[in-house]
């Protein structure tokens, strides 16, 4: 296959982002995207280089992903996450987990193997037996004064043989159910990939977006319209639900874009010949001058 340019993006959740905390989430995105940036400009595989960014979010406490992860109803944190190949459709998934410090690698681990998804302690024993990193839930919980911190963490990436994944991992929503489960681990739900049209990772009102199957509606937008009015489609469908998303997107051709319907979206996004951006609004993107 011929060579193509690479794209990556990151996100750090739709939500209110506290006064003060706003360099925290671009800083953290940054890094993020570089960890995935320096995979793909040396040649590697999308869906190396989407694992290596979601590990790095999950590695951030500013983040509701792995270290940082919020609490539910019982007190405890219950993790999801999943990881989609483009090339080949493989998807890999774990949902409920308590004791995984990396639920994306675990995830990943998964691509190549049956089942597809696995949950609570069939996941961590998963885990176990595969080299995943186990840990004590106490290590994953840090203090977020006056910071809900309900948010997911995700990248989408394109590498230089045309290949793109996806990836998604959450803490999922303070307060929650325990055993709840939200749209992150669910291909169509918070995230897809596909080579032949593009990958998109997602965050926000996990319920909604399950019931509008949002990345699935929005990867057959853009079947047919470029990113950014498949994104606002797609936002304008979840109005008929309700609730909070933001969205992250690249197509077959590179293009990267995102929006949300949320107050911020922390972001950051870089492209062969364009340099690493953060932000944490859509609009103050818009306003950039790109070359
Ligand atoms: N979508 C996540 C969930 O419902 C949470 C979020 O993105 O804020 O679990």
């Amino acid at each position: 296959m011929s060579e193509t340019g690479w794209a990556i993006i990151v996100h750090g959740g739709a939500k209110d982002i506290p006064p003060g905390l706003e360099d925290a989430h671009r800083r953290g995105c940054l890094l993020a995207l570089a960890a995935g940036q320096a995979i793909l400009e040396a040649g590697g595989a999308a869906i190396a280089a989407v694992e290596m960014a979601v590990r790095a979010l999950e590695e951030d406490p500013t983040f509701n992903a792995g270290h940082g992860a919020v609490l539910n109803a019982a007190g405890e944190v219950e993790c999801d996450a999943a990881i989609m190949d483009g090339a080949t459709l493989a998807v890999g998934g774990v949902a409920a987990v308590k004791t995984l410090r990396h639920p994306i690698s675990v995830a990943a681990a998964l691509l190549s193997r049956t089942p597809v998804l696995l949950v609570g302690a069939g996941a961590e024993a998963f885990a176990g037996a595969h080299g995943g990193e186990l840990c004590d839930p106490a290590d994953l919980i840090v203090a977020r004064p006056g910071d809900p911190g309900c948010d997911t963490v995700g990248c989408v990436a394109l590498d230089r043989h045309g290949n793109i994944a996806a990836g998604t991992s959450t803490g999922g929503l303070t307060g929650c159910h325990s055993g709840r489960v939200g749209d992150s681990p669910l291909p169509g739900c918070g995230l897809y990939a596909d080579n032949v049209v593009g990958g998109v990772s997602l965050s926000g009102d996990g319920e909604s977006l399950i019931r509008t199957t949002l990345a699935a509606r929005l990867m057959h937008s853009l079947e047919a319209m470029p990113p950014g009015a498949a994104i606002q489609a797609a936002l304008t469908y979840l109005a008929r639900v309700g609730g909070e998303a933001g969205l992250i997107v690249i197509d077959t051709e590179g293009r990267v874009d995102w929006g949300h319907n949320s107050a911020q979206f922390a972001v950051a996004h870089a492209r062969a010949g364009q340099p690493a951006r953060a932000f944490v609004n859509r609009a103050q993107d818009a306003q950039e001058d790109y070359p």
